[in-house]
């Protein structure tokens, strides 16, 4: 299948590579299939991208950078060309939803849920990018010393399979509005939407070069991209164990890294809590996206006295979950693929062996088709925080259960995992409200809520194992950039 110029629905959809503008197969031919998750059938292809394609890739982003027009346009026209690709992406909204719902097989109101917050980063970032400065520092008589703001140069983004539209955009609109320019590697299995946003933004104005898409295995295309010398700066969203390769790698040549690397994250439930608006939250931020969020709300730790009460009202919602395929827009759709769906049903099956016990189960809609990768919802408590189950990510639709004496203990638990991504807290008592945020270890607290994704102008990451660096808001801004010192002796 190497020699498609172009994708038609008779060719079978087969995508390509986008570099220095140019929508060009991988060099060898080689393609990989892809699936939709919701009936197991192949309906498209990417190129398996090598050595040869990231060098062209990475070449492509580096004379953009060096010699392109990118570094000499100012900043207010790149805020305008991420201003012009958020038009594009609500243009072209319901083709990307329904893209990335067939891709991923998440829910279709997911799909349009992403194009909105995707819309909203290019929105944000667009406005933002004129209004990063340095400052002018008071120093020695006779000096003037003052900050610059500069773009790392030429920055890799590693982008996960579980919202691609989502984080390549805030990967994209942080990286561009501070001058980078970028080489993407989507995960393989999906990698399509992002294919299609790099094509928006050279309609958008964005040069030849500066935003790359090379697609491919993780162990080939994506280590290779993230090996590579001619790379400045790494960004990478996806699990702990590809963190730490892809920051050995970048050790080599001594080069800085944004890591992303999920979470268990709590959220805490005291005896005063408004139990009633506490109860969808607490299953929605679990449920959303079939529990493959890095922030899903994965244990819920309820202080003793309302601990039956709380359990009682999340099975009863538990046991009324459906999934079936993203078209029928059910509560969650078909996990990502088989592996995704066996490794979450081994942690299950692990579980239960430990005798830990299953408070209620969602269903799989009957009309699902067989070849999909569908897994019912679990609830489990109450949970041992030493089991597996308490300290391992899931990454599917699987909530465990933890009963507390007292703040104190709350808060030992909810920081008695290797992570740390974000934490919510319910209780009407402001002091506690207060105390409990500042303990906990993580990037973000919400009080009487949970955001699990969105919150574009809200710092995210992580503390602990969850990574480091910062994305979203206005705090990815200093992450894709660099700070230069310049100071004059005047006299
Ligand atoms: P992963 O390996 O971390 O994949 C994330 C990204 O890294 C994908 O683009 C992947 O490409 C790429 N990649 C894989 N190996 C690489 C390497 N050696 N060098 C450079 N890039 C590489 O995650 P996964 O195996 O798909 O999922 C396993 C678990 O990771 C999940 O169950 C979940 O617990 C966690 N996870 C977390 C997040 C998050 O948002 N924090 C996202 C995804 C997964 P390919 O997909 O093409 O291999
Ligand atoms: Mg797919």
């Amino acid at each position: 299948m190497g020699t498609h110029l172009s994708r038609t629905v008779a060719e079978g959809l087969a995508f390509m590579n986008l570099i220095d503008g140019k929508a060009i197969d991988a060099l060898s031919g080689a393609r990989i299939d892809v699936v939709c998750p919701s009936d197991g059938v192949v309906f498209a292809s990417i190129p398996a991208s090598g050595q040869a394609d990231v060098d062209r890739a990475v070449q492509a982003a580096r004379n953009a950078f060096d010699e392109g027009p990118w570094g000499r346009t100012p900043a207010v026209e790149r805020g305008r060309c991420l201003t012009r690709l958020c038009q594009l992406v609500e243009k072209h909204g319901t083709e990307l939803a329904a893209l990335e719902s067939r891709d991923t097989g998440k829910p279709v109101r997911q799909g349009r849920a992403d194009v909105v917050a995707t819309m909203r980063y290019y929105e944000f970032y667009g406005g933002a990018a004129d209004k990063i400065h340095g400052d002018t520092i008071p120093f020695l008589d006779g000096y003037t010393a003052l900050t610059l703001r500069e773009p790392h140069g030429v920055v890799a983004g590693i982008i996960p399979w579980n919202y691609p539209l989502q984080i390549l955009a805030r990967v994209v609109g942080a990286a561009l509005a501070m001058g980078n320019t970028l080489v993407v590697k989507p995960a393989e299995d999906a990698s399509l939407t992002t294919i299609r946003i790099a094509e928006l933004a050279l309609e958008a104005g964005v040069p030849p070069g500066v935003f790359n898409v090379t697609t491919g295995y993780g162990r080939e295309a994506g280590a290779m991209l993230s090996a590579h010398p001619g790379v400045d700066y790494v960004t990478f969203t996806g699990s702990v164990g590809t963190g730490t390769a892809i920051q050995q790698a970048a050790a080599v040549h001594n080069r800085g890294v944004t890591m992303e690397l999920g979470g268990k994250s709590p959220q805490i439930v005291f005896a005063d809590a408004d139990i009633e608006a506490a109860l969808p939250v607490l299953v929605n931020a679990i449920i959303q996206n079939g529990g493959q969020t890095c922030s899903a709300g994965s244990r819920v730790l309820i202080e003793r006295p309302i601990y039956e009460e709380v359990a009682t009202g999340l099975a009863e919602r538990f046991a009324r979950l459906a999934a079936g395929p993203h078209d029928a827009d059910l509560d969650l759709g078909a996990l990502l693929n088989a592996r995704q769906r066996d490794r979450v049903a081994a942690m299950v099956a692990e579980a239960e062996r430990a005798g830990i016990r299953v408070l209620a189960r969602g269903s799989i809609d009957k009309a699902a088709p067989a070849g999909g990768f569908y897994f019912a919802p679990a609830l489990f408590g109450a949970v041992d925080p030493g089991a597996a189950i308490a300290q391992q990510e899931v990454f599917g639709p699987v909530l465990t259960l933890f009963p507390f004496e007292d703040e104190q203990d709350a808060i030992r638990l909810a920081n008695g995992t290797d992570y740390g991504l974000v934490c919510g807290v319910w209780t009407k008592d402001g002091a506690r409200q207060h105390r409990v945020a500042k303990r906990v270890r993580s990037g973000q607290v919400f009080i009487n809520g949970y955001g699990a994704g969105g919150g574009i102008e809200l710092p995210f990451g992580g503390f602990k194992r969850s990574g480091h660096g910062r994305e979203k808001g206005l705090e990815a801004l200093y992450d894709m950039s660099a700070t230069k010192t310049i100071v004059f002796n005047h006299g």
